[in-house]
């Protein structure tokens, strides 16, 4: 069976770096929603033209246009043969719907989604390391209390329907990722 994952987590919580080394050792295609828009708006596409407002602004893209964009990169070959790691998507609990009925259509579903759970003050930081000089430490702070306020919502939806995996991503990264292969491999 092939294995369709969401990765959920906060910034600095290191969704990006056990994304790489998950796509190393396993065959799902990383999919991640912020680096196909940026790629269609470097394009000058339709859809980058679409998109271009709302990324400028730091707002969400539309759900309307989120979800046929991500309907369009599933129903490709290389999804449907070797299963998908989607970040930065779904958002909102419209878009983890949309995906769940997506999915239901085909036969398929989400295996595993792994969240990565690491403690604000760790998180914050993180940030202040990697941030500009411009980012203070309550800039940083409100920064991740919106992001919290969007990502709680999924991490119940998931755990509602039995697919949640909660990972401490606090600590070395190889005991991190072991963790997440121990998950993966449990997945039939
Ligand atoms: P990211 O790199 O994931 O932070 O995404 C960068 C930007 O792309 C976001 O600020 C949104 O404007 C847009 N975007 C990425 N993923 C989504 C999504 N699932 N729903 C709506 N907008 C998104």
């Amino acid at each position: 069976m092939t294995k369709n994952l969401i990765l959920l987590g906060l910034p600095g919580a290191g969704k990006g770096t056990q994304a790489e080394k998950i796509i190393a050792d396993y065959p799902m295609v990383h999919i991640s929603t912020g680096d196909i828009f940026r790629a269609n708006m470097k394009e000058e596409t339709e859809l980058g033209q679409k998109a271009k407002a709302f990324m400028d602004a730091g707002n969400l893209v539309p759900d309307e246009i989120t979800n046929a964009m991500v309907a369009d990169r599933l129903a490709q070959s290389d999804v449907v043969e070797n299963g998908f790691m989607l970040d930065g998507y779904p958002r909102n609990e419209e878009q983890a719907k949309f995906l769940d009925q997506f999915l239901a259509d085909r036969n398929d579903k989400v295996s595993a989604t792994l969240y990565f759970q690491v403690p604000d003050q760790v998180l914050v930081d993180r940030l202040m390391n990697r941030g500009r000089a411009d980012d203070t430490k309550d800039v940083i702070a409100h920064r991740l209390e919106v992001n919290k306020k969007a990502n709680l919502p999924l991490v119940d939806y998931y755990e509602n329907h039995g697919v949640l995996h909660t990972i401490d991503g606090n600590g070395e990264l190889d005991r991190i990722y072991s963790d997440v292969k121990t998950v993966l491999d449990a997945l039939d």
